[in-house]
Formats: structure tokens, sequence, C-alpha cells
């Protein structure tokens, strides 16, 4: 069975065609610039073929759809023999509200109720609903659609966790809450971990640290999300690349008044020019900031500190919540990468009983655990992979 993975965004697209039996990946690419002019990147993988890397007139979602099926299907480029070949697609969507809290197969039904989630995720699932209907359209009726959830995997998450304490009218009337994010990344980790440590997750009290250009930590206990930093809208949380994270509400009426500046302006501040970018008046990018902070620049160094310190205290109060912690996992792009980062937050979690092993930190590619032999909680490094979750999820449904 070949699966398409789609990822939707408003100008983007990117895709990858698995073979379900290995689970590997045939072919994987990036649409670009949809609506604009348009760019398509398409990697055959493991057959020799060439990569394609130009740019095709793309003027909207359907037309870019297309293009990726032709190339997945072409001579020179392609690695199946028609469109008959893909059996199923799956949709990566970022809100599914309390609607969903698992994967799904997209009925009539099922898409309204996404469109239903669009005041939630303005900005993400009118793309991601693009993306759906522009499959539906190039590939027909018979071709099963099914949509994976960024918010389903926190849907265990009890009350106390994700209710805040403004009036309870706002949650009653307009579903304010915290929801959380990277939950496909958090569920494939955590899963993982619990093979890569040899028990059932059942029975496993996780800490899971997803750190890239945004951030978000989940406290897993028995296979189950039951908290995760991320809340009502993926600003929440830890300081990001460009975002604040958390702060003191009070600060936005402060701005605003001092600088007489909107609300547009104001949640542009903090979604764009804050976090990392903001503190080290520099770049949102981790790699760029070790660079400068070794080189003596204060800010930048302030401004990892920053996060690795956050990091460090979300650990500690999820291993609160969780009541002890079997193992942390760190993944994306920082968390997989950036030795120093894993460095600056393990230096704290000697206290919770987590010793980091710096000679494993250095060797770590791909999958490993990072803690000392005698460490009472396992450090581990694990890639995440959303893709292919999406993928395994999307077998499951369209195979019933
Ligand atoms: P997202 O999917 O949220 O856009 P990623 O998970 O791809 O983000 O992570 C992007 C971040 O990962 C960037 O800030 C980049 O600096 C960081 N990163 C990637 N490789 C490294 C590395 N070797 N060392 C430090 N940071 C890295």
């Amino acid at each position: 069975m070949n699966i398409l993975v789609i990822n939707a965004g408003s100008s983007s697209l990117k895709y990858q065609l698995f073979d379900m039996e290995t689970e590997t990946v045939l072919a994987k690419g990036l649409c670009e610039r949809i609506g604009l002019d348009g760019h398509l990147k398409h990697t055959p993988l493991g057959n020799g073929k060439p990569v394609f890397d130009e740019d095709v007139a793309l003027k909207d979602h359907s037309v870019a759809i297309q293009a990726v099926i032709d190339k997945l299907v072409s001579e020179e480029y392609g690695v199946v023999g028609s469109m008959a070949e893909i059996d199923a697609v799956g949709h990566r969507v970022v809100h599914g509200g309390e609607s969903f809290n698992e994967s799904t197969l997209i009925t009539d039904e099922v898409l309204k109720a996404i469109e239903d989630c669009i005041p939630l995720a303005p900005l993400h699932n009118p793309a991601n609903i693009t993306g759906i209907k522009a499959c539906q359209e190039v590939m027909g009726p018979d071709v099963p659609q099914i949509a994976v959830f960024d918010t389903a995997f926190h849907q265990t998450m009890p009350e106390k966790a994700f209710m805040y304490p403004i009036p309870y009218e706002y949650y009653r009337e307009d579903k304010i809450r915290r929801y959380g994010f990277h939950g496909t990344s958090h569920r494939y980790v955590a899963a993982r971990a619990a093979e890569l440590i040899g028990k059932p997750a059942e029975e496993l009290k996780l800490i899971s640290c997803h750190m890239g250009n945004g951030s978000s930590i989940c406290a897993v206990d028995g296979g189950k999300s039951v908290d995760t930093s991320m809340g009502f809208t993926p600003l929440a949380g830890l300081p990001m690349g460009t975002r604040c994270g958390d702060i003191d509400a009070g600060i936005m009426e402060y701005i605003m008044n001092k600088y007489d500046m909107g609300i547009g302006e104001m949640m542009t501040v903090l979604n764009k020019k804050s976090g990392m970018v903001g503190i080290s008046e520099r770049s949102s990018d981790f790699r760029d900031l070790i660079d400068a902070s070794a080189e003596g620049s204060h800010k930048s160094g302030l401004a990892l500190d920053m996060f690795c310190y956050d990091v460090a205290k979300t650990i500690g109060s999820y291993v609160v919540a969780l009541g002890g912690v079997d193992a942390i996992i760190f993944t994306a792009g920082v968390g997989e990468n950036s030795r120093p980062v894993r460095n600056g937050v393990c230096k704290y979690l000697s206290a919770i009983g987590a010793d980091m092993d710096p000679e494993k930190n250095s060797a770590c590619k791909g999958e490993c655990d990072i803690a000392t032999d005698d460490s009472k909680v396992r450090l581990w490094v694990i890639p995440t992979n959303e893709e292919l979750v999406i993928a395994r999820d999307t077998k499951a449904i369209a195979e019933k």
C-alpha cells in the first residue's frame, strides 16, 4: 500500500510518498510560492532518478497537487506507475478542537467540523482544508483522505490541566482552553521511547521535549498526554525562535498604551519579533545563537540560557504533575541536533535524578540514551517522524 502524506500551508505544500510494506519513503518534496509564481522540488529516493528542482507555475493548491502527482508518476522522476498506485492520502491538520481525539476518515461532516475549527487556527486550518479539497478534486472520491490532527493526542488532558483560570463562560461559549500542539510528534517519540526502553507504554511516565523553531513539552502518563506547554494557541509555553511563550498578559496593555499600538501589531511583536530573535537582537536560529554566544555575544547567550532554563523548569513541574518520571525525550531540530542546548537543559536535571553523560551527548547520532549508566531517569534523543505517524494512521483507517 502506498500512502501520500500532505502538509499544506497557505502558500506551500510538503509531501512524502510512503511504501507501507516497508515503511520507506519513495519520494518527498515541497511546493512553494503557491498562488504567487511557484516552485517545485521533488526528490525520488532510492531508485537513482534525478531530483527535480525548478520554477513551475502553481496558481493554486489543486495545480500544485496535480504537479506533484505528475512528478510521482513521470518516466523521468517518478516512483510509481500511475495515480492508481496511490492508495490513500494522509493530511496533517493543525486544529481539531474538541471534536477529534484521533485521526479520522474525511467525510463531508468531518470537513465541516474542521472548518468549524478555523476560528481556533485561522492561519493553519484554512490551508489544511485547501490541501484536502485539492486532493479530493485531483484524485477523485475513491481515494480515501484521512485527517491527522496536531491537537488530537492532547485530548486526554484532564480538565484541571486544560482549563484557564478565566471566567468559565469563555470555555462554555468560546471553547477557550488549552489544546496543545505537536501532538503527532509527542505521540511518536513517546511510543518509540517505550519500544527502546523495552517496557509497555502503559507502565511509563515520560516527558517529551519537542524543541524546534516552535517548541513544546508534553507530560505523557501511560501513553497518554496529561499536560503540555502550548495552549489555546501555539504562542504559549516556552520562549521559541520568534514567539514569546508565556508572559504576563499585563505587559500587552502596558506596551499598547505606551506606544499607541493596536492588537494586530502587538500580536506581530509577540509572534514574530520575540523569543530568541527578540532577546538576541540577532537571529531566531539556534545555530546562529550558539556561534554568536561562543564569540562573546551576551544577548545570544542570554537567549539560550533563558530557553534552557524554561525547558528545565517545565520538566520539573511535569515531574510533579506525573508523580515521577522514567525518561525525558529530546526531539525536533534543536532537540535532535544541538548538543549545547541539551547540555544547557540537562545541567539543571540532577535535582530530579537525571544525569547526562557528556561523552554520550557529544557522540549522539540518531536515537541514543545520553544518560549516565547509573542515572535514575533516562535521557533519550529520538528523531521525530510525524510523517510516518500520519502514514501509519492513514493506512490503518484506509484498510478498515
Ligand atoms: P520547525 O519544524 O518547528 O520549523 P525544526 O524542528 O526543523 O523546526 O527546528 C528548526 C530549528 O532547529 C532551527 O532553529 C535550527 O537552528 C535548529 N537546528 C537544526 N540543526 C541544528 C544544529 N545542528 N544545532 C543547533 N540547532 C539546530
